[in-house]
């Protein structure tokens, strides 16, 4: 059957055209670090499917996992019924995290609604209206409605939605690099707080790295000093680890590279180890005794597929696979392949900056101009990467082998100089 004439007919891609303007090639198969193509071309992955994959594809464990549950219980309603797969997540989750109350949806957009809207009810149950959010230039924090109005406003083009969406307060994002000066940020949140405190009802932001609005790596003790400046008003800290947890910036979340930890955690993307889709809200004992002993008294939310038992289950086997994984010394070893081979093309004239922390590796190229043409040398080449404006990156499962990370570090500077030969000035 060609599957392709009828996606191309029916089925939108993410942020594309009907049909897509941008090459589509079909995958058959995958397997650990390998996609095979319909055309019997076999790629490696360099993207673990938007961080997700973190353990590479087709894991054992977890597909015995899922067997296992499908034969049992697939799904059932999570209103007035329990089970064993979303306690032991839980247990898992709080174990992880040392936050207390866990809720379970279905995608990492729809926990960052889930977020939102606990930080608004518990501001309310302590009689205080304040329903307005501050974030960063630069943030990503999903695509629904209320996460897109706590993205970076030019990124995510909130003018194309007008007044539909949601006015919040943005300030600057700390410098890039992990040990760098970031007293211009604090300077500007300080600023923000003072004039518009009495409206903030918590600030959200992704620790250490911001992902899909930049790829930036930051300063940790950034996370210090303005969780400091939140307890002053009473604003609520709520860290977005969806795309850094699980080990990607060799803390299990990116937070522990600080001293502070979150008063919401909110979590997706590894969190089945790139198999079903599941995401979580996590918070102290705190935030969910004052919701809960409110007048307010329930946080209303209540997704169909909430606590997926399989989606459980798979990302109960995805926690003990990484925990039984000497997954620090691994994705240690992968920051240092990237860090000394990316770094040969930083001196290009095409290049920015080059940038490594734990499983991701950034070249940010200075012109936005050549994403798909840098996509196809790569496919061309026998690797799957997926740059976007000026970001040429890579994050991989933990399980690569030296040699297919060398192979697409050693592509991507061959892509790189591949653009220079062909745009030399
Ligand atoms: C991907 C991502 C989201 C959105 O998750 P989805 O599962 O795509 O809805 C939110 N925040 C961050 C930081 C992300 O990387």
């Amino acid at each position: 059957m060609n599957y392709l004439e009828i996606d191309n007919n029916h089925l939108w891609h993410p942020y594309n055209s009907l049909p897509s303007k941008t090459p589509i090639w079909a995958v058959k198969k995958t397997k650990k670090s390998k996609i095979y193509f319909e055309d019997a071309k076999v790629l490696v992955d360099g993207m673990s499917s938007w961080w997700s994959a973190i353990h590479g594809y087709n894991n054992k464990r977890i597909y015995k996992a899922l067997k296992k549950q499908a034969k049992t219980m697939p799904h059932i309603m999570f209103g007035g019924l329990t089970h064993e797969p979303a306690s032991i997540l839980a247990k898992n989750l709080v174990n992880l995290t040392g936050l207390n109350s866990v809720f379970l949806c279905d995608s990492g957009s729809v926990s960052v609604e889930v977020a939102l809207k606990t930080a608004i009810l518990y501001q309310k149950a302590k009689s205080k209206e304040k329903f307005k959010f501050l974030a960063l230039e630069n943030a990503y924090h999903g695509d629904t409605l209320g996460a897109m109005s706590v993205c970076d406003p030019k990124n995510s083009m909130h003018s194309l939605y007008g007044d539909y969406l949601s006015k919040n307060i943005f300030v600057k994002s700390p410098n890039l690099g992990f040990d760098s000066d970031f007293s211009e940020a604090i300077e500007d949140l300080k600023e923000k707080l003072t004039k518009y405190h009495q409206d903030i009802a918590a600030f959200i932001l992704e620790p250490v790295v911001q992902g899909a609005g930049g790829m930036r790596i930051y300063n940790p003790k950034y996370l210090n000093e303005a969780k400091k400046l939140c307890e002053k008003y009473d604003i609520l800290m709520i860290l977005d680890e969806i795309a850094t947890g699980f080990g990607h910036t060799k803390k299990m979340f990116a937070y522990e590279h600080s001293d502070i930890k979150p008063d919401i955690l909110t979590i997706g993307k590894g969190l089945t180890g790139g198999t079903l889709t599941m995401a979580a809200m996590i918070t102290s004992k705190n935030i969910s005794d004052v919701i809960s002993n409110s007048e307010i008294g329930v946080l209303m939310h209540g997704p169909t597929f909430m606590a997926n038992p399989l989606a459980c289950s798979v990302a109960n086997a995805s926690i003990e696979i990484l925990l039984n994984s000497s997954w620090e010394k691994k994705v240690s070893k992968i920051e240092n392949v990237f860090q000394t081979k990316l770094n040969k093309v930083k001196n290009s004239d095409l290049v920015k900056d080059v940038r490594c922390i734990g499983a991701i590796g950034v070249i940010e190229l200075e012109n936005d101009i050549y994403a798909k043409e840098l996509q196809e040398f790569c496919v061309e080449n026998g690797v799957w990467l997926r740059p976007f404006g000026r970001l040429f990156y890579s994050i991989v499962a933990y399980t690569i082998s030296e040699k297919k990370l060398l192979k697409i570090t050693n592509t991507m500077i061959e892509a790189i100089k591949y653009l220079e030969s062909k745009h030399a000035k």
